[in-house]
């Protein structure tokens, strides 16, 4: 095979997803670098290939990745392979791909599945712009500080999540971006489970919370992009009622309630008490 690092896509769940350029290029490398070998010799002992492994992961030192590049200027090929799905996708990999290009080598994908991309696919949101965000900080307050500044984008937005996280993740999303907005979620892709749903956030959470078979196995969430031109006036009633929330516990607490309540974003809510104290 010619000297290069091919970056080689995997299965994301249904092994019939693995391309027959994926086959003939892991068969036909030097070596492959794994990001777990236990879990590609899994996936390689089903195929019937023998090509050699090393580990290759986030915490790999960088003399790996040098010794992989005098080995593909020395002629060798390797390929390199995450647990599932595109490696460098919120998977280890990019300082391998900059130190092979920096060291003047090939560096040739080999296109397969990334969650992302199946998600968005059959998620049924606008595809035509969208952004991976990966996955959201684990802390609460991170989250939501993140989600704040993600809450104008132009664009669906593409998360990752774990399973313990994500009715916790939809409940800040329905607080930040409004119960209203349209988000989907779509778990266990190309297996057995597999369960894709397009609804509005309250939705979302409420179905989470009512069935714990939503919150298992591996899910990608997606979200709608922001409208264009998003209402800003808050209901009286509503305001007057904030306004006496907020004399009794802090402006964001008080937001962050009525939010919950009304479906009106908690920004939205907390810049209508700023902008009556004048501040
Ligand atoms: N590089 C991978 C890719 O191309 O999709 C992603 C690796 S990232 C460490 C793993 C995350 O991808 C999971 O936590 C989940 O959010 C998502 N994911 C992977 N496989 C999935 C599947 N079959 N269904 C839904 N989400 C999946």
């Amino acid at each position: 095979m010619e000297p290069a690092l091919y970056i080689v896509a995997t299965p994301i769940g249904n092994l019939g997803d693995i391309s027959r350029r994926a086959l003939e290029v892991l068969s036909g490398v030097s070596c492959i670098a794994a990001e777990d070998t236990r879990r590609t010799g899994q996936l390689l002992n089903g195929e019937g290939i023998k090509t050699r492994m090393v580990a290759y992961h986030e915490h790999s030192a960088p003399q790996v990745a040098e010794q992989l590049a005098s080995r593909i200027a020395d002629g060798e090929s390797v390929a390199l392979v995450s647990d599932a799905g595109t490696p460098t996708i919120s998977d280890p990999g990019y300082r391998l791909v900059r130190v092979i290009q920096d060291a003047g080598l090939r560096v040739v994908p080999i296109a397969g599945p990334c969650a992302a991309i199946v998600a968005l696919s059959a998620a049924g949101l606008p595809s035509d712009r969208f952004a991976f965000e990966g996955f959201l900080p684990n802390r609460g307050e991170a989250r939501r500080r993140r989600l704040e500044q993600l809450v104008a984008t132009d664009a669906t937005l593409i998360f990752y999540e774990a399973p313990h996280r994500i009715l916790a993740t939809l409940e800040d999303m329905q607080s930040v971006m409004g119960a209203d907005r349209e988000g989907a979620l779509a778990r266990e892709l190309s297996k057995s489970f597999e369960t894709i749903r397009r609804a509005s956030l309250s939705q979302l959470c409420d179905w989470v919370r009512e069935d714990a078979n939503q919150s298992r196995g591996e899910i990608v969430l997606l979200l709608s992009p922001a409208r264009a031109e998003q209402d800003t006036t808050i209901d009286p009633a509503l305001g007057e009622l904030l306004v006496g929330m907020a004399e009794h516990m802090p402006a964001r607490q008080a937001s962050k309630l009525l939010a919950a309540y009304s479906g009106v974003r908690s920004r939205q809510l907390y810049d209508f008490l700023l902008e009556r104290r004048g501040e």
